[in-house]
């Protein structure tokens, strides 16, 4: 299974912020929208992406005062990208060495969706389950 299929199963509109956008504004996003990341973009560049960790950790060397500094100060840059050819399971051995839960999905420079962790595992446990029946009716089948 492909990152292409994992995104056909999802909303096709990607929650992007600007990197001048103050924080406490993407914790209202990320909340209203139930996500744990967005990428953060310049016009139609990614040069970004902002998850709950990073609020937390600026939550932690700032106390409250986190709250009004911008996307930019918290942000990482150096985004890990995907593309709609790359398998599930390296999606997933990218996510484990780069200790992170999601990874935007980028084709000819565009940015054209992002997959978590969960959706992932989902594919993942999807794609196992469709294995397991494909043998049983062959080992029933054959019996
Ligand atoms: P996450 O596990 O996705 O909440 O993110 C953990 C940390 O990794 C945070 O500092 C994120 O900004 C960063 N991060 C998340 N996704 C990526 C990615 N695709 N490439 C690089 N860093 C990321």
């Amino acid at each position: 299974m492909t990152v292409e299929k994992i995104l056909k199963g999802k909303n096709s509109v990607v929650a992007t912020v600007a990197a001048d956008l103050p924080l406490s504004d993407v914790c209202a996003l990320l909340t209203e929208r139930r996500i744990g990341a967005v990428p953060v973009m310049d016009g139609s560049t990614l040069v970004g992406i902002i998850s709950e960790r990073d609020v937390v950790h600026v939550l932690a060397s700032h106390g409250a005062a986190a709250l009004e500094l911008k996307v930019g100060d918290a942000m990482t840059r150096n985004v890990k990208t995907t593309t709609l050819h790359t398998t599930v399971v390296q999606a997933m051995a990218a996510m484990t060495a780069g200790r992170f839960r999601h990874l935007p999905v980028v084709e000819a420079g565009r940015l054209i969706g992002i997959i978590s962790i969960g959706d992932v595992v989902k594919a993942r446990l999807d794609e196992q389950q469709y294995e397991v029946e494909n043998l049983r009716s062959y080992v029933v089948g054959a019996a």
